[in-house]
């Protein structure tokens, strides 16, 4: 470990440990191996999606003498990250603009290219399916020692490790959907950090989001509910009733863009939140994704279909209410024929629902 004493890696393990989000995990990650290799002259922490054939990088954090800049995809606050941080709006990169990590990403092993006077070292980051999420990047003027090198892979170890224990708490079991848990943090979290009258095309926390490109975009919460779903598990008994969900998962992940995040609410009950679109947009992918299921041929089961209920998400501020205007929607749907998709604001505006009232705090959907 040459001149690294062993209290140094101990603290350092701690911190990156200290994380319970995963952008702060990953950024504390290349916080640590910046801080801890004195070749390393920067450390970078991309998050990848796998858009179609050609992935997409999107930079979490880059560590360098600069400090440490969180580029957060939520716009977390950068409290309790220690040193010096500060954060900036989310880029998107084609894999091509990183040197080297069409290969690594293609390859899914670690890789060095050599640039002088720059040495670029790869390492791709899986998560607990096996799924190729994240990749590594230390700028370096020379090659890393072995001890070096362990010192990385401990530490990689130690990362995939603990995103095992937060993938896990984060995700429902059966469908590896987000869970409940996880919508509730992340719908306060949106609700929280957005000013009222906010829409994506202006600003986005004082900032612009470059991927936002639609004009009047916002962000909208649907949910979802498998029609007659008890009929199916009487049917045919629960285990085909658990296939259905899981196909019915799929289908959600193949139909929505990969910045939409897909939730199992519970039971037969789904939701997604639709990232930067306009009210056309919405409509659209969630009535492309009603036929997609009422389309689709569950084995054995044949065919299902789904109710949907969605609202805008800006302008409201306790997530009981976003919530309860969604599901409002959705029990019209339920009640005029199901295997349809209803706008929340255009029923009150046609006077078929009278406008929803929250009074409790906790909503129960459907
Ligand atoms: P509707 O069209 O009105 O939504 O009718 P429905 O039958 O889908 O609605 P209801 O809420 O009455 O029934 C939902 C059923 O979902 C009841 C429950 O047995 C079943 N269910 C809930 N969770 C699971 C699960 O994890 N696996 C299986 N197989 N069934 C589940
Ligand atoms: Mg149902
Ligand atoms: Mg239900």
């Amino acid at each position: 470990m040459g001149s690294l004493s062993s209290q140094r890696i101990v603290e350092s393990i701690v911190q990156v440990t200290g994380h319970v989000d995963r952008e702060r995990l990953q950024a504390s990650l290349a916080t640590t191996l910046y801080e801890l290799l004195a070749v390393v002259d920067c450390a970078e922490f991309y998050r990848v999606f796998d858009v179609g054939r050609a992935p997409v990088l999107s930079l979490v954090a880059r560590a360098s003498d600069q400090g440490t800049v969180l580029h957060s995809s939520e716009g977390l606050a950068s409290e309790g990250m220690g040193g010096s941080r500060k954060e900036e709006a989310n880029e998107l990169l084609a894999a091509e603009q990183v040197p080297g990590a069409g290969e690594c990403l293609s390859s899914r092993q670690a890789l060095v290219v050599a640039q002088p006077p720059l040495y670029h070292f790869l390492y791709p980051v899986f998560n607990a399916f096996h799924e190729l999420v994240g990749l590594l990047v230390l700028r370096a003027r020379r090659a890393l020692s072995d001890a070096d090198e362990h010192l990385v892979d401990a530490f990689l170890q130690i990362y995939r490790n603990y995103l095992r224990l937060i993938d896990e708490s984060e995700h429902d079991a059966l469908t590896r959907l987000y869970n409940r848990r996880t919508f509730d943090r992340d719908l306060g979290r949106m609700l929280a950090e957005r000013p009222p009258g906010a829409d994506h095309a202006s600003q986005r926390n004082g900032r612009p989001e470059r991927r936002m490109a639609v004009a009047g975009a916002r962000d909208w919460l649907a949910v979802m509910d498998i029609d007659f779903f008890k009929r199916i598990n009487d049917r045919y008994g629960h285990l085909y009733g658990d296939e259905v969900l899981l196909l019915f998962a799929n289908l959600m992940r193949g139909s929505f863009r990969c910045y939409d995040k897909l939730f199992r609410f519970g039971g037969e009950e789904f939701v997604v939140i639709l990232k930067g679109t306009d009210l056309v947009g919405a409509r659209a992918a969630l009535e492309q994704f009603r036929q997609a299921v009422a389309g689709y041929d569950f084995p054995q089961v044949g065919r299902v279909t789904v109710s949907i209920g969605f609202v805008d998400i800006d302008d409201q501020v306790l997530p009981a209410e976003v919530l309860g205007y969604a599901d409002a929607a959705l029990y019209y749907a339920k009640e005029h024929g199901r295997n349809q998709v209803c706008y929340y604001r255009q029923l009150v505006a046609e006077g078929k629902i009278e406008p929803a009232t929250v009074q409790d705090s906790e909503v129960e959907l459907f």
